[in-house]
């Protein structure tokens, strides 16, 4: 099941508490909310625009086994009253902050009205903000779908002008990138478990380094760090170059 619920950011500060925990526990009322649902949070005023993608990890929790999140909270007697009933765990998966999302665009794409207790998506409505949460994780993509939605809408002869005065070389811009940082400990510990043997062909390292002599073998994660996988001595192997490059291309 697919959920679009809402949240008031005047009330409880959900941005902070979701980067500063990953989750939120959150009122479940009378809903037959489901493990592995998913549910898109909608923020009012004043932001009005769908940010958050959630997967419910818990359901039928209540005040003994929730999170403590009294900080969060902009009025300390709402957060009293917040510990009545049961709750949901709500693990974030992925933010948006996109025009695309807002409500105006919600309610072009077949939103009634502005959400407020938890509704289940469907059809054209769902397809709408599945995409669009999906095409701007990067907002370099979303720039460039509002600019070709732009073009689109301009005539061939328009276009074509544009085209022609356009410079031939593309521009370049900076771009952030998030990688993980793998911990120099379990490197180490991997390179010394190895003893100078890769641990995928048992043969030895086919030359040393000429830094400091010591066997030429690299550590790589089965499971890439990327995919979720655990920086951890049971997810690494200490590889030879040639296994290495095998491990990657597969040749
Ligand atoms: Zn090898
Ligand atoms: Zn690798």
């Amino acid at each position: 099941m697919i959920w679009l619920i809402s949240a008031n950011s005047k009330i409880y500060d959900h941005s902070k508490s979701f980067s500063d925990h990953g989750f939120i526990d959150w009122k479940q009322g009378i809903t037959k909310y489901q493990i592995n649902d998913t549910v898109y949070i909608y923020v009012t005023k004043p932001e009005q625009k769908i940010r958050y993608k959630c997967i419910v990890e818990k359901v039928g929790l209540d005040s003994t086994n929730i999170r403590k999140d009294q900080e969060y909270w902009v009025n300390p007697n709402d957060y009293k009253q917040s510990l009545a009933g049961s709750f949901i765990r709500l693990n974030l998966v992925e933010k948006a902050n996109t025009k695309l999302l807002d409500l105006d665009s919600l309610r072009v794409n077949g939103l009634k009205n502005a959400p407020q207790g938890p509704k289940k998506l469907s059809g054209d409505l769902l397809s709408y903000i599945k995409n669009n949460f999906f095409l701007s994780f990067n907002g370099l993509i979303e720039e460039e779908l509002i600019e070709i939605k732009k073009s689109l809408d301009l005539s061939f002869k328009e276009r074509k002008k544009l085209i022609e005065n356009a410079p031939k070389n593309p521009k370049k811009i900076t771009v952030v990138t998030y990688v993980y940082k793998r911990s120099p400990d379990i490197v180490a510990e991997a390179l010394i478990r190895a003893n100078g043997i890769c641990e995928q062909c048992k043969l030895p390292a086919p030359f040393n380094r000429k830094k400091d002599n010591t066997p030429y073998l690299e550590v790589h994660h089965k499971i890439r760090l990327a995919d979720g996988g655990e920086d951890t001595l049971s997810n690494v192997i200490t590889l030879c170059p040639n296994c290495h490059r095998q491990m990657h291309h597969g040749f």
